[in-house]
Formats: C-alpha cells, structure tokens, sequence
C-alpha cells in the first residue's frame, strides 16, 4: 500500500537538489496508480517484464526509471521509452543500448553502475575498469546514449561506517570522474546512492538521487 504520509515525511527529509525514485517493483499497477495520485512522476522497477505492463496500463508522463541489472537482449524492449538505466554494468551493455537507441532516435540516459559493496552478488563495474574504459573513449562517442553519473548500492549490513564509507568512496569516484571532463560537466550530474534503510547517509555522503521503495510502500513480500 502506498502512503501519503510516509511519501511527505521523506519528502521532507531530502533536500531539494535530491530526485526521489519511488521503487514499485513487486507492487501491482493499482498502488502506482495511488502513488501516482498522490504527485509521485519518477517510478522505478528492476525488471524488463513487470516495467512493460506496468508501463502499458499507467500514465504516459511517468520517467521510468531501470535500475536492476539489465540484460543485453531485453535493452530493445524499453528503449522506446525509458527515461533513465541506472544499471549500465559492462560495455556490452552499453553499446547494446547505443545501438537500440540509435535505431529508435532516442537519447537514453545511463547511470554507469559502481560496485561498491562487499557482497560478491552485487554487479557493477570496478574504479580502475570503469577508469580505462572511460580512458579509451567509446562511452563518450555514443550520440544516443547521455552518460548522467553513477550508481551504487551499498552493502546490506547494520554497519553504518561501513556504508558510509561505501558511499563516501562512490562519491569520491563521482567526483574524480567529473574532474576528468570526460562528459559535459553540466550532463553528469547524477549521483545515485540510497534505498530506504540507508538514505539519510548516502544524502549525507552527497547523493542526486534516491531510489526507495519499502519505505514508500510498505515491506515486499
Ligand atoms: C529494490 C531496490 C531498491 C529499493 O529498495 P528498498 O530497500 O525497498 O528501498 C533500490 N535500488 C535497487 C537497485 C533495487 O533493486
């Protein structure tokens, strides 16, 4: 079920420079819908076959947003109209979505995803291999894809250092990677770190985007 209070009492809590990705995978397209009502605009979901019949029965001005793993040859599927990957976790990947974009005359705009995280499970690209892909220049001669920033997600674990360390070392790569002018300094803008149980800390550590959706709509089954 979504909740109107809970959606203001985190409004309320995150600055106004930080986008708030209301996470409604799992849940069925009627609490969208009440999320919807309620002036929620940015959903995000984790897999290509919910976001497609959710995207079907909703309101055409929702930016949905991907943000689990993505395979290559489900890229075609949304492309025509997703508004944002956060999960960009190879170069395969990215380049399957330059091409499908191309072919759609869209521009998709990518989170390049970090892994961060202690746990082995969690995808995403590593400092120094995210460093020479972007050393060699392919993700910057893409004109269909906009690289907008980084994603990550921090360990599962009660231990608030530890997280705030992953974030903090996200935010540094962020930075770094900004500094380098690989993309237009005003394009790669987004840092997105945060999900319900830690996103105080990663807007402590200096997240532009958090992805919630337990706290929003309840636990998951
Ligand atoms: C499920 C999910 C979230 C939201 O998780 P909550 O703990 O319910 O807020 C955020 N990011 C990703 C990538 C997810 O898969």
């Amino acid at each position: 079920m979504f909740s109107q209070a809970r959606y203001e009492a985190i409004k309320a809590q995150l600055p106004p420079q930080v986008t708030l990705v209301a996470v409604s995978k799992t849940y069925p397209a009627e609490v969208l819908q009440q999320a919807y009502d309620a002036g929620v605009r940015i959903f995000g979901e984790n897999r290509v076959q919910e976001l497609l019949p959710k995207y079907e029965a909703l309101p055409k001005d929702i930016e949905w947003h991907l943000i689990g793993h993505l395979q290559s040859n489900k890229v075609k599927y949304i492309v025509p109209f997703v508004h944002m990957i956060h999960s960009v976790d190879s170069l395969r990947l990215f380049n399957e979505i330059q091409k499908q974009a191309s072919k759609a005359g869209r521009i998709i705009q990518v989170l390049l995803q970090m892994h961060i995280a202690s746990e082995e499970t969690k995808f995403g690209f590593d400092e120094a291999e995210l460093l020479s892909i972007l050393e060699s220049g392919v993700m910057q001669n893409a004109p269909s894809v906009k690289v907008r920033g980084l994603m990550g997600m921090a360990s599962f674990t009660e231990d608030t250092e530890k997280v705030k360390t992953e974030f903090a070392g996200l935010k540094k790569t962020f930075d770094a990677i900004k500094a380098k002018n690989y993309f237009p300094e005003k394009d790669f803008d987004v840092l997105s770190m945060g999900m319900s149980g830690d996103y105080l800390l990663a807007v402590e550590q200096g997240s532009t985007m958090v992805r919630i959706g337990s706290a929003l709509f309840g636990a998951r089954n």
